[in-house]
Parts: structure tokens; C-alpha cells; sequence
């Protein structure tokens, strides 16, 4: 029993000793993904739940490592916000999306904004605004075609993020507040500050599928959204119902596998020309 539980001492030390070296790798992979050109952006068609047309996209990291496969965004984000490294990277992202928005729009597709996720540590890094402002600079994109999704915890700081968003809001670019309803936030404080969408989170959208009670409560978020003048958009729809509950909530802009999974440009680009020609 005793070489038993020295074993297991053994078997957990070692896993958790592989958790921090591919931790560690991660990390070093992730400080030369860049340059290594492993980082990549897909994007998710957003579409009017009125007319069916793409009325924007959303760009989503992904990462293809040589060793590792594909890594999930869910686990490299939160390692990149640790280290700090998410600025640099988050800069990579805002002009790769600018700058394939501005390709589209060369290409004759126009009309509909791309929406960038923006991490906290990005958002209260004091470099952000002047970021921002570099990358339409050099991209030459219309401030009003960027959309920024920043989640709800933003508002632990408000003093900070209310000075960030009327800044962003003042050089014209729209602001969008992610993943709605995970927070512990309510609307009543959004009311103050410049925000133009909310985004409800896919957790409440998959609940459509379930009781009534879960129902009313996407429905409620729906009309309060609504009754503040913002543009509500739903993400994760998978399925018709789940389209028609929205529809019928009067819910603007829908996002999920039932309309497309995250594309590379490319695929998006037909998509647009086909869909909205
Ligand atoms: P998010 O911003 O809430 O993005 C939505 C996630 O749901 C995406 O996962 C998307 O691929 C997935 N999704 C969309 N529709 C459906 C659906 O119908 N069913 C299901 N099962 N999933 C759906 P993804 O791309 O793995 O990203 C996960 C999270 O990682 C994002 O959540 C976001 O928080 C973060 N992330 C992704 N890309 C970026 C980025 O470029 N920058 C930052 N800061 N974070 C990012
Ligand atoms: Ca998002
Ligand atoms: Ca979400
Ligand atoms: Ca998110």
C-alpha cells in the first residue's frame, strides 16, 4: 500500500510536472507564433435575423502549432492575458482583421463591420487607444467598419474603461459588450456608457432549447437590450428553434453553426459574394 501511494505521489507530481512544461512550452511557442507564422484569423459570418443577410463577421484566433495541433483559442487566451503577451498578439490581430476587412472591400464587399475580441489586460493597457489608431491608420479602414467585442469585466474598472470606451467611441469605431449576461453586471450601468451592441452569450442561447423559465430569461435580456436603443446580437445558434425564438423576440443579428462555423477569409469571401451580391 505504502509503494502504492508512493506511486501515485510519483504518477500526480508527474502530471502535474507535464501540465507546467507544456505550460512553459505553450508559452515560449507562443512568444515566437507570430514570427513563425502559426497564427491565424477565421471568421464567423454574423447574420440579420430579419433579412438573412451577412451583416458582419467576427474574427477568432487560431493557432497551428507543429508539435501541438491546433490550439484552441480558450487555451492560449487566457496564457497570452497572463503574460502579458496578449498586447503584442492582440495588435497582430487588430490589423490582420483590419487588413482582411480592407481586402474584402477592395473586392466590392462592403457594408457590414468586423468585429475584433479585444482581452481585458489588451483593453486596460495604456498603449490600446494609440493601437487602435495606428492600425486604421495604416490600413486606411473606416474607423465605423471596426466593431470591438470587450466582455462585461471591464466595468471592474470603471473609471478606467469609461474614459477608454468615450475614446473609442469618439474616433468613431462601434463597441460591442461580449458574452452578456456571464458577468455579474447588469444593464442598468451600460445605460452610461457609449455602447452600441450587446452580445448574448452563447450559455443563454443554448437554453432555448430548454424550459420555459430559461427561455424568458434570453427573452428578457432581448427586450431590455432593446428598450436601451442597442443592437442585440445572439451567438452559438445551432439550431431552427432556436432561430425562431429569436425571431420572434425581435432579436437583430444572429451568429452560430446554423448559419456557419468560422471560416478562413477565402471561404468568408464567397459566402459574401454569393450571399450578399
Ligand atoms: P467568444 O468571443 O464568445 O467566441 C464565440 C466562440 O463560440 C468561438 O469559439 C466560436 O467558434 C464558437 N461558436 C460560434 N458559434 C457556435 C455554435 O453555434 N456552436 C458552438 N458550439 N460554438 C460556436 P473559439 O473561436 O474557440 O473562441 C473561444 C473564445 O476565445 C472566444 O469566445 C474568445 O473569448 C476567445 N477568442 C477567440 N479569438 C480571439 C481573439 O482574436 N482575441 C481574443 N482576445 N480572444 C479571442
Ligand atoms: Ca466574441
Ligand atoms: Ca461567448
Ligand atoms: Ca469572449
Amino acid at each position: 500500500k505504502a509503494k502504492e501511494r508512493g506511486n501515485q505521489v510519483v504518477f500526480y507530481s508527474s502530471t502535474l510536472n507535464g501540465i507546467s512544461v507544456r505550460k512553459m512550452e505553450l508559452e515560449n511557442g507562443l512568444r515566437k507564433a507570430i514570427e513563425k507564422n502559426q497564427l491565424q484569423l477565421f471568421y464567423q459570418p454574423q447574420v440579420s435575423l430579419a433579412t438573412g443577410q451577412i451583416v458582419g463577421a467576427e474574427a477568432l484566433i487560431r493557432w497551428q502549432h507543429p508539435d501541438h495541433g491546433f490550439i484552441p483559442p480558450c487555451e492560449f487566451i487566457p496564457l497570452a492575458e497572463e503574460t502579458g503577451l496578449i498586447v503584442p498578439i492582440g495588435k497582430w490581430i487588430l490589423i490582420e482583421a483590419c487588413k482582411q476587412k480592407k481586402a474584402w472591400e477592395q473586392n466590392g464587399i462592403s457594408g457590414f463591420p468586423i468585429a475584433v475580441n479585444v482581452s481585458v489586460r489588451q483593453f486596460e493597457d495604456e498603449q490600446f487607444i494609440e493601437h487602435v489608431a495606428e492600425v486604421l491608420e495604416e490600413t486606411g479602414l473606416e474607423s465605423g467598419h471596426l466593431e470591438l467585442e470587450i466582455t462585461e469585466s471591464i466595468t471592474q474598472n470603471l473609471e478606467l474603461s469609461s474614459k477608454t470606451l468615450k475614446q473609442l467611441k469618439d474616433m468613431g469605431v462601434i463597441l460591442a459588450i461580449d458574452d452578456f449576461g456571464t458577468g455579474y453586471s447588469s444593464l442598468s450601468y451600460l445605460k452610461h456608457l457609449p455602447i452600441d451592441k450587446i452580445k448574448i452569450d452563447k450559455s443563454f442561447v443554448d437554453d432555448i432549447r430548454q424550459a420555459t423559465t430559461y427561455r424568458s430569461m434570453v427573452k428578457t435580456i432581448i427586450d431590455m437590450g432593446l428598450n436601451l436603443d442597442f443592437t442585440v446580437i445572439a451567438e452559438g445558434i445551432e439550431t431552427e428553434e432556436q432561430l425562431r425564438f429569436l425571431q420572434k423576440n425581435d432579436c437583430h443579428i444572429g451568429q452560430g453553426y446554423y448559419f456557419s462555423k468560422p471560416l478562413p477569409a477565402e471561404q468568408v469571401k464567397e459566402l459574401l459574394l454569393k450571399g450578399n451580391g
